[in-house]
């Protein structure tokens, strides 16, 4: 069982905390650095990202993330989380500062007033099946992704709302919310090596 951190200092922590523990894992809260010393994967919660990352700083939580990130722990960041997780912020409000490890810039909260929060079908190729019903809650999106960083879910428009890099995953919208355990399932695949292909396993069993 992997065990799963969630930094809980504002936001939709226990979303994710039932996502993650209906797919067995061990979920654990971090507010402080003592609880990042123990997990194996850590996801960043929807919320507010300029107050996430001011708490941080409060809590003396940067650093250690920080260094935790670029150590390689995987983590997953869903709208605010993804923010967090973004090299490069084109619109943080005056003074916000992200954690970074996607070498990407986010946009805040590019939607605009009419399409502030929506849920839509959307398409995801790497899933099975290959759409997910998703909500945008005056979400983010991902501009200028960088070579090591690939786009997983684009909206018909070409913006990118989903990115993984490594074991990296951030979301513009919010999988927690609607119920689609997938990419909770993607990310927790990361952290405990990827199942083999099933149709490579059956090959393997069945030589005809
Ligand atoms: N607009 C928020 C931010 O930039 C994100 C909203 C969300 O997480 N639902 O932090």
């Amino acid at each position: 069982r992997p065990r799963v951190g969630i930094l809980a200092l504002q936001g939709d922590v226990r979303e994710h905390a039932a996502a993650l523990t209906a797919l067995g894992a061990d979920v654990s809260l971090v507010r402080r650095e003592s609880e990042l010393a123990g997990v194996d994967a850590l996801v960043l919660p929807g919320g507010e990202s300029s107050v996430i990352d001011k708490l941080t700083r409060t809590f003396g939580l940067r650093a250690p993330l920080r260094a935790a990130i670029s150590g390689g722990l995987p983590v997953f960041g869903t709208c605010a989380g993804l923010v967090l997780l973004a090299d490069r912020l084109a619109n943080g409000i005056e003074g916000q500062l992200t954690l970074g490890g996607l070498d990407v810039t986010v946009r805040r909260n590019a939607f605009g007033r009419q399409g502030e929060s929506f849920e839509t079908e959307l398409a995801v190729p790497a899933l099975q099946p290959p759409t997910a019903s998703v909500a945008f809650i005056r979400a983010p999106v991902v501009e200028n992704l960088g070579p090591g960083v690939s786009a997983l879910a684009t909206l018909p428009d070409g913006r990118v709302v989903a990115v993984e890099q490594g074991n990296l995953l951030g979301t513009a919208f919010h999988p927690e919310l609607t119920g689609d355990r997938r990419f909770h399932q993607r990310f927790l695949e990361t952290v405990t090596g990827r199942p083999a292909a099933a149709g490579s396993a059956r090959a393997a069993l069945s030589p005809a």
